[in-house]
């Protein structure tokens, strides 16, 4: 039995991006913060992540929440006093069907209009700017210049810990959170094998685990886990480190300079769904299984356009679980009917990068900060009773149109 530690205003469970941002915001704000860790931070999807911020959205929320996230990662020094580099690199976004160039004109018009920076570009910028892009004369592209890229996770993951210390944050790793206790229906408490942490707030940021956190207390989050991988090839004299990123929308393939080789990742049709409330206690994303086939096929995809990315020798083929929501939006905020339970899930791949911006949002919710960004309508209270089979076919339709999910011709997974 471990000592020391016995309450806190805050208990945030799990040290991914979602979970250490609302710790630090929630410290940066005057509470007393906990965060208990089952395995070690960053170790699960945030410690594998593209590292990919992307400005344009399919709404305006989500556009504020990755625009503030930028900013505030190119910032990071100024408000977090820790060092955080990120490569100011833009992003291409190219279209090569005629229904993927009108879709991007609809969402560049939109994007405009919640105040992104987003133009169009022809085939001389994509051959000016992309090293490893060989452009066809076919294509569509906007360029998104206020996007970037963190070249490793783990970093975002290490400068949010050092700003959680410097706060007084406490971490707990390699301790599980194995309950929840209520007094009089509230949370009053969050119990490991080691300790109980006496506190009014707990906060789901569990990750592909958010589901079993909170059917610890009866709750349910309506997010299904989802495989995602991706490779990085070996370095290579076609690759300018300088060069930005790429998305190829209508292959749903995404690509940036890495390690001196190319990062290709991207979005298969049938992606595969995992559930660890069926796995072993033990189970954790070094058990998910990497199927390079899958990544091979994407990379034929654009093999004309980017040929490395189907030829090159692999020199890292990693993955891990999105937490897919059945609407494609984050899931943050309080749980329904379990008072002081919050929820930060439901990262539809785009947890790592908006983060910044989530964690603070909520952060500032929790301790009703006059001055905060209305998250409301990302609030688990939205779903209603689903059956398991619904939400994992929402998920895998949002996971295979996370480039286009309001392509005109496609259908949508909720109505
Ligand atoms: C290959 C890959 C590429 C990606 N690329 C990008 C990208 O370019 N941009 C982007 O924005 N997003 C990307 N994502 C998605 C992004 O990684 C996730 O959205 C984000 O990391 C989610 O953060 P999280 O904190 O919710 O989850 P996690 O990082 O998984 O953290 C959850 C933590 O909770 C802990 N935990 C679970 N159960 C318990 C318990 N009982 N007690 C204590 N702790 C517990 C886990 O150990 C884990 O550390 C990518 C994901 C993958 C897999």
């Amino acid at each position: 039995m471990q000592t020391g530690i016995v309450d806190a205003d805050v208990v945030v469970i799990g040290a991914g991006a979602l979970g250490l941002s609302t710790a630090l915001h929630a410290s940066l704000l005057g509470r007393s913060v906990v965060v208990v860790e089952r395995d070690q931070a960053g170790s699960q999807a945030s410690g594998r992540a593209a590292g990919l911020f992307k400005s344009v959205q399919a709404d305006a929320l989500r556009t504020e929440l990755a625009r503030r996230s930028i900013d505030r990662a190119i910032r990071f020094a100024d408000w977090a006093v820790v060092q955080l580099d990120v490569v100011r690199s833009g992003s291409f976004l190219v279209a090569r069907t005629g229904e993927h160039k009108a879709y991007l004109e609809a969402e560049a018009r939109q994007s405009r209009s919640f105040g992104a920076d987003v133009r169009e570009a022809d085939d001389t910028d994509l051959a000016g700017r992309l090293s490893y892009y060989r452009g066809r004369g076919a294509q569509f592209a906007l360029w998104c210049p206020e996007d970037i890229y963190i070249e490793e996770p783990a970093s975002l993951v290490r400068a949010y810990v050092a700003a959680c210390r410097l706060r007084g944050v406490e971490l707990l790793e390699a301790e599980a959170v194995t309950g929840i206790t209520l007094a009089a229906g509230r949370v009053a408490g969050v119990q490991t094998a080691n300790r109980t942490i006496t506190t009014a707030v707990a906060v789901d940021a569990a990750g592909a685990w958010s589901r079993q956190l909170a059917e610890l207390t009866g709750g349910a989050v309506a997010v299904a886990p989802v495989r995602h991988q991706l490779l990085i090839t070996a370095p290579t004299a076609e690759v300018d480190p300088a060069a930005p990123i790429s998305r190829v929308v209508d292959a749903a393939v995404y690509l940036r300079p890495a390690r001196g080789g190319l990062m290709v990742g991207g979005f298969e049709a049938a992606p595969l769904p995992v559930d660890p409330r069926a796995e072993p206690a033990s189970f954790s994303t070094d058990d998910v299984p990497l199927d390079l086939e899958v990544l091979r096929k994407l990379a034929g995809q654009v093999a004309a356009e980017v040929p490395l990315a189907a030829t090159a020798p692999v020199a890292e083929h990693r993955g891990g679980l999105f937490t897919m929501s059945p609407d494609g939006r984050f899931v943050v905020g309080p749980l329904p009917d379990v008072p002081g339970l919050w929820v930060a899930s439901g990262c539809n791949g785009s947890g790592f990068s908006s983060s910044l911006a989530i964690g603070e949002a909520l952060a500032r919710w929790i301790c009703a900060s006059a001055n905060r960004l209305n998250i409301d309508h990302l609030s688990p209270a939205r779903f209603g009773p689903m059956t398991e089979e619904r939400l994992i076919a929402d998920g895998i339709w949002q996971y295979a149109h996370y480039y286009d999910p309001a392509l005109p011709s496609g259908h949508s997974a909720t109505s």
